[in-house]
C-alpha cells in the first residue's frame, strides 16, 4: 500500500511567498472528502511516493471494482446461462443498475441516459439521429482543436452524406489559446440557417476549458440548429444539467474522471422531447426493442422509450460489474461537493504555479473556475520538463505540441498532493 509520508515535507519558500507544506495538510484535515482517497488503488512506484494526476486519462480503479467483477464470473461460472435472470444481479437489466446514478451525475433524467458501447460508437450513432442534412442546413460547428476521433467521426458522416465543405471550425481568436462565448455564439448567428449541428466538447481535452453549455445551446436552438457535447471530459469532472440546459444529445466515456476502467463502457443522454419520437431515424438492434416482446423474437422492431432504445446489443457485463463500483462511490460522495472540493484544490494549483512560473512555462486553461473542472493545462517552451517531472513519480500527460496536462481528482487527490507536485515542478525548472 502506498502511504504519503506528509511530515518528511519540510517549510519551504517560494519566491517572496511563504507556502508551506502545514497550509496543504491543514485543507487536507478539513476536507470532508478526504477518506475517498483510501477507496482507490494507487498505482505501485518505485520508492512508494507518486502523484497521481492523470485522472482526466485513466481514473483509478476502485478497491470494490475487484469485488464486482468477481461476483459476476462466479455467477458466470455457477449459472451459465441461467445468470441471465438468477444472478445476483440479473444481466438482462445489468444496465439498469447504473442508469439512475449516471442521469445524476451528467444531470439528466432516468430515461434519457443510457450505458453502452464506447464513446465514439455511441457519437456515430447520435450523429445517424442527430446529423440529418438538407440541402439549405448542412454544416457542422466544431472546435478545431476537438479531439480527434471526434473530428473523424464528424468528418465521416459529412462524407456518408456526401458534403463537403460543411465543417466550421472555431479557432481562438490570435494570441488567444481558448475560445471566447461570444465569438463561438457570433458565429452560431452569423451562419444561422446553414448550420445544421453544433458539436462541442463539454470541456476541451487540450485545453481544460469548459464551455457556456447552456448558452451554446440556447443560440444553437435560436439558429434552428441541433446541439451536442462531447462529455468525455466533463462528466464526473464538472455540473452539468444536460436536461435543464436543453441539450439534445451527449455521448461520453467512463474511463477518465468516471474510474470506469480500461475501455468502459460509454454513456448516451438523448434529451427526451427527442428519445419518445420514433419517427427519428436511428440503428436498431434487438436490445433496444420492447423488453416485454423481445424474446418473442418478432419481425417488427419497436424501440424502448427513451434512451434505451438506442441500445443494439445486450449489456457488457463485466466491464459494466467496475462501472457500478464506481458510480456507488459518486453517488456516496456526491457530485456538489465533489465540483466544490475541485475548485479550491485547483485554485491551490494554480496558486502554486503562478508562484514559481517563469517565461518557460503558462497555464492556458481559463482562469475562471466557471470555464473549467479540475485540469490545468501548462503550455511549455521545454519538453525535457515534462520528462523531469514523470521522472519524479509524477504522474502527467503530455499532448502535442507543448501542453503538460494535470489534473487533480477531487476523489482521490489532496491538497499535499498539490504541493508536492509545485515543489516538483519547481526542482525540475532549475
Ligand atoms: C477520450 C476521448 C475520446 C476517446 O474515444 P473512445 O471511443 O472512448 O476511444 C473521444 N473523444 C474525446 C473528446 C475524448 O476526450
Amino acid at each position: 500500500m502506498w502511504t504519503l509520508s506528509l511530515y518528511g515535507w519540510t517549510t519551504m519558500m517560494m519566491n517572496d511567498q511563504t507556502l508551506t507544506i502545514d497550509s496543504a495538510t491543514e485543507m487536507d484535515a478539513a476536507d470532508p472528502l478526504r477518506g475517498f482517497r483510501e477507496r482507490f488503488h494507487f498505482p505501485q512506484v518505485a520508492g512508494g511516493e507518486l502523484i497521481y494526476f492523470t485522472g482526466n486519462s485513466l481514473g483509478l480503479m476502485p478497491k470494490t471494482a475487484r469485488g464486482y467483477v468477481e461476483q459476476e464470473l462466479k455467477d458466470w461460472e455457477t449459472l451459465g446461462v441461467d445468470a441471465h435472470m438468477h444472478a445476483k444481479n440479473p444481466w438482462l437489466s445489468y444496465h439498469e443498475l447504473l442508469n439512475e446514478r449516471m442521469a445524476t451525475i451528467v444531470g439528466a433524467m432516468p430515461n434519457e441516459t443510457i450505458m453502452m458501447n464506447s464513446l465514439t460508437v455511441n457519437l456515430h450513432f447520435l450523429l445517424v439521429s442527430f446529423y440529418r442534412p438538407t440541402t439549405e442546413r448542412y454544416k457542422i460547428v466544431i472546435e478545431k482543436s476537438a479531439f480527434p476521433s471526434d473530428q473523424y467521426a464528424v468528418e465521416s458522416h459529412l462524407r456518408f452524406h456526401a458534403q463537403n465543405s460543411a465543417l466550421i471550425e472555431l479557432t481562438p481568436r490570435t494570441g488567444e489559446s481558448t475560445l471566447r462565448t461570444e465569438d463561438i455564439i457570433e458565429i452560431i448567428e452569423r451562419e444561422g440557417d446553414s448550420i445544421a449541428l453544433v458539436m462541442l466538447g463539454g470541456v476541451n481535452y487540450l485545453t481544460g476549458q469548459a464551455f457556456d453549455m447552456a448558452a451554446i445551446t440556447k443560440a444553437g436552438h435560436r439558429a434552428g440548429a441541433v446541439v451536442g457535447f462531447d462529455l468525455a471530459h466533463a462528466a464526473g469532472n464538472i455540473e452539468l444539467k444536460m436536461h435543464d440546459w436543453g441539450v439534445d444529445f451527449a455521448p461520453w466515456c467512463s474511463y477518465k474522471y468516471l474510474n470506469g476502467g480500461p475501455g468502459a463502457v460509454g454513456g448516451a443522454f438523448i434529451h427526451e422531447r427527442h428519445s419518445n419520437n420514433f419517427d427519428l431515424p436511428r440503428f436498431a438492434g434487438w436490445w433496444g426493442h420492447n423488453k416485454e416482446r423481445r424474446f418473442l423474437m418478432e419481425p417488427d422492431f419497436q424501440p424502448i422509450p427513451g434512451a434505451e432504445g438506442w441500445q443494439t446489443s445486450n449489456p457488457a457485463v463485466l466491464p459494466m460489474a467496475a462501472m457500478r463500483a464506481s458510480l456507488e462511490i459518486f453517488e456516496e460522495a456526491g457530485m456538489p461537493a465533489l465540483i466544490e472540493k475541485s475548485r479550491k484544490l485547483t485554485g491551490y494549483l494554480q496558486s502554486l504555479i503562478d508562484e514559481i512560473a517563469d517565461e518557460r512555462i503558462n497555464i492556458i486553461t481559463p482562469r475562471d473556475p466557471n470555464q473549467r473542472g479540475c485540469q490545468l493545462s501548462i503550455r511549455v517552451s521545454d519538453r525535457g520538463l515534462h520528462e523531469r517531472i514523470i521522472a519524479r513519480s509524477v504522474f502527467a500527460d503530455w499532448r502535442e505540441p507543448d501542453v503538460i496536462r494535470v489534473a487533480p481528482a477531487p476523489l482521490y487527490n489532496s491538497f499535499a498532493d498539490v504541493y508536492r507536485f509545485a515543489e516538483i515542478l519547481r526542482d525540475c525548472l532549475i
